[in-house]
């Protein structure tokens, strides 16, 4: 039996990022093993629908921390680890003939692609995006492919599409409603499906699919309105469902596949922690419990965690952030639009350089989206949430720079 003080269960970005804050806290060779399902050392899942299915970045390109990271700091990673069984009262992680023993234990299983089930979804070359393995794979058929169908208009949906179209594939997204749904409406749903039109894409919104057909690949892709569109490629990306399975039965608490942790990321059991994608924390900027499934709140919460399991109690403490690169557009977000009920805009939405601010009721920064704006505007639009503060709309929309971080009236 393998025995440790501390465990991570999960080898993705979270355990990549709290193994960085635990070395650099001075943690003993042998204290700390990653034990993963993946056979790659945690890498930056991002890449996978940007540089690296472009064909920019390879493995090694895309690692959170080089192998000899591992090493040097006496870290042991167990890779291809499948954990099926984790028994609480005993602290024991259960892989295959493998048994693990821990001490502290930090749950960071992520997420996992929502699949289709629908005639024909089980026919090859119709992929999710979630492993490296998985664009791979899509990029080695893009390259043979002439026409693609990019399932889901959110952010994965939107890069696979602009990535695949710029390789040359021709690309149909399809989605229910609009791109970005609800999260994104008010700011640049339109911006976003004209830009993607004039680059070639053809967008069918409010279209869901009834079929694949095909013979042993798909060949057609057919939607409920009676469309057939030939394609030698799918991606679909329908959003994910938080790997808690695992403990179903267990007595850790659960919503919805999500694991419940308190204001400091502590699990309703002793010597139990969770973070990223797989939690559902206790926000205390929002005051209420909040799930997020972005790159940087699992950088967070894997530091956070990590001095949590070296003895740090502190509050996460948190403004939700969130990027995405498509074609030459970058944008950026922070913090969350429920209870908005006002946006702001400022400079030119039409040309893609703007900013939107959501306001509450109190007049409260809720969230902000910044595209090709000045630096201040990145730089306020965090300080600004976490802060609480009030703006008038009036100044936010015609006020002619802000200073950064400076108390707006
Ligand atoms: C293609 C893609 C593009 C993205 N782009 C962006 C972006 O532009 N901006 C942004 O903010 N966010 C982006 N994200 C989201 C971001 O990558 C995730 O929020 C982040 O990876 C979550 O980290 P995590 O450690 O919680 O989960 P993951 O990184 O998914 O890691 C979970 C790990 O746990 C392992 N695991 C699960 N179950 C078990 C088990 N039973 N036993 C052992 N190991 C197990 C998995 O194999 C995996 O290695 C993107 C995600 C994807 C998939």
């Amino acid at each position: 039996m393998l025995s440790y003080k501390n465990v991570i269960l999960g080898g993705g970005l979270t355990a990549g990022y709290a193994a960085q804050t635990f070395a650099e806290m001075g943690s003993q060779p042998g204290d700390l093993c990653i034990v993963s399902a993946e056979g790659t050392l945690p890498y930056e899942r991002p890449s996978l629908s940007k540089g690296f299915l472009a064909g920019e970045e390879d493995r090694a390109d895309i690692l959170i921390n080089e192998p000899e990271f591992y090493r040097d700091n006496g870290i042991e990673v167990l890779l291809d680890t499948a954990v099926t069984h984790v028994d609480f009262n005993k602290k024991r992680l259960y892989a295959g003939d493998n048994e693990i023993a821990y001490e502290k234990l930090l749950i960071a299983t992520g997420a996992r692609p929502h699949t289709l089930d629908l005639p024909g979804s089980d026919l090859d070359n119709i992929f999710y995006l979630r492993q490296i393995g998985d664009a791979r794979q899509i990029r080695q058929q893009a390259q043979r492919a002439d026409t693609a169908v990019v399932i889901g208009g959110s952010f994965i949906g939107m890069e696979a599409a602009s990535v695949l179209q710029s390789e040359g594939v021709e690309v149909t997204m399809i989605f229910p409603k609009r791109v970005f749904g609800r999260r994104f409406y008010a700011a640049n749903v339109c911006l976003f499906e004209r830009y993607y039109r004039d680059r070639g894409v053809t967008i069918l919104p409010g279209q869901q699919i009834a079929s694949f057909r095909g013979d042993g690949k798909v060949r057609y892709v057919v939607t409920q309105s009676g469309q057939k569109l030939l394609v030698d490629l799918v991606v679909a990306g329908i959003g994910v469902q938080p790997n808690g399975d695992l403990f179903a039965n267990s007595a850790l608490e659960l919503a919805n596949g999500a694991i419940i942790v308190n204001r400091f990321l502590q699990t309703n059991l002793p010597d139990v922690l969770a973070a990223g994608d797989v939690t559902r924390y206790r926000s205390t900027l929002y005051e209420r419990p909040l799930h997020i499934e972005h790159w940087d709140n699992a950088v967070a919460q894997g530091q956070h965690a990590a001095k949590l399991l070296l003895g740090e109690l502190q509050p996460f403490e948190h403004v939700p952030y969130f990027f995405s690169d498509v074609f030459d557009l970058s944008y950026e977000f922070w913090g969350d639009v429920r209870g908005a009920n006002e946006v702001v805009h400022r400079g030119a939405v039409a040309d893609g350089e703007f900013s939107a601010w959501w306001l509450g009721e109190d007049g409260r920064l809720l969230a902000a989206f910044v595209m090709n704006r000045p630096e201040e505007e990145r730089d306020c639009a965090p300080y600004w949430i976490q802060s609480g503060q009030a703006l008038s709309a009036d100044w936010l929309r015609h006020s002619k720079t802000f200073t950064a971080k400076m108390a707006a009236p």
